[in-house]
C-alpha cells in the first residue's frame, strides 16, 4: 500500500483574491490529519497578475508560518513559493533580497505572470493557451517554452519543477536532463494532468527524480495523490523514483 510522506505545493488565501481559499494553520493541520510528516506553503510568486503573494504581506505570512510549528510540533512545517518561469533571462520573479526568506523555491509556468516585457508574455501566453485549447503546438513554440525552462533551471537553484508541460508544451527529455544536472526535481501534480504517464516515462529514462504534489488551494485537499499515482503506476516506472512515496 503506497503512501506519501509530506506535501510540498499547497496554496492559501495569501494567493491573491483568495485562490487559495484555507489558511496556514488549516493547511497544516490537515497535512498532519493525514500523517505527512512535513508540509510546505508554496503560494503564487509575486508577478502573477491575479493571484501572486503580496510581497508586503510576507512578513504576516512568516508570523503564521512560526505559530504554525508552535502548534503542530509532529510536522515539519517549510514556507515556499511557487515562482514564476517568466523571464526571458532566466531569472525568476523572487527578487534577490526575498530569496533567502524562503526554505525553498519552486517554479512553473503560469499563464497570468507578467515581467519587465509584458507584451511579449502577453504574446507567448496567448500561443500556448491557443494551442493548449487545441491540443497541438508548433515547433517553435516548443522550442521557445524549453528555453525559457532551461535558463530557468540553470540560473536558479530549484527545488521543484511544477507541473512540467502543462499549460506550454516542452522538450521533456531535455528538461528531464537539465534537472538531473540541476537536482531538480519534477512534479507529477495530483491537480493539472501533467507530468501525463507518458511523460513521466520518458522523463525517467533521463535518470531524473519526481515529486508528488497535491498543488491543493482547499486544506481538505493537502496530501492528495490518488491522480498522481494512477499516472505514476500507467507510467510503469520504479516507484523508488519517486522521492515523497512510501513503498
Ligand atoms: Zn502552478
Ligand atoms: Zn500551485
Amino acid at each position: 500500500m503506497a503512501g506519501l510522506k509530506w506535501d510540498y505545493h499547497t496554496h492559501t488565501i495569501y494567493s491573491k483574491h483568495h485562490h487559495g481559499k484555507g489558511t496556514v494553520e488549516e493547511n497544516v493541520r490537515a497535512a498532519e490529519e493525514k500523517g505527512l510528516k512535513e508540509v510546505a506553503i508554496s503560494d503564487h510568486g509575486p508577478s502573477h497578475l491575479m493571484y501572486g503573494l503580496e510581497t508586503d504581506r510576507l512578513s504576516r505570512l512568516e508570523e503564521e508560518i512560526r505559530r504554525a510549528r508552535q502548534a503542530h510540533p509532529g510536522i515539519r512545517v517549510f514556507l515556499s513559493v511557487e515562482a514564476n518561469i517568466i523571464n526571458r533571462d532566466g531569472s525568476l520573479d523572487i527578487p534577490p533580497q526575498l530569496w533567502d526568506r524562503f526554505d525553498f523555491v519552486m517554479a512553473g509556468y503560469h499563464y497570468g505572470a507578467f515581467s519587465q516585457s509584458p507584451g511579449h508574455d502577453l504574446w507567448v501566453h496567448a500561443r500556448n493557451l491557443f494551442f493548449h485549447t487545441f491540443r497541438t503546438t508548433t515547433k517553435g513554440m516548443r522550442i521557445e517554452n524549453t528555453e525559457l525552462v532551461l535558463r530557468a533551471l540553470y540560473k536558479n537553484d530549484i527545488k521543484i519543477l511544477t507541473h512540467p508541460g502543462d499549460k506550454a508544451e516542452i522538450d521533456l527529455v531535455e528538461v528531464a536532463r537539465a534537472c538531473r544536472e540541476r537536482g531538480t526535481w519534477m512534479e507529477i501534480n495530483n491537480s493539472h494532468p501533467f507530468l501525463s504517464a507518458r511523460g513521466i516515462a520518458l522523463a525517467a529514462r533521463e535518470d531524473v527524480r519526481f515529486v508528488i504534489g497535491s498543488d491543493a488551494h482547499q486544506p481538505h485537499r493537502v496530501g492528495n495523490y490518488a491522480n498522481a499515482l494512477a499516472r505514476i503506476q500507467a507510467s510503469g516506472i520504479d516507484p523508488g523514483l519517486v522521492v515523497n512515496l512510501i513503498g
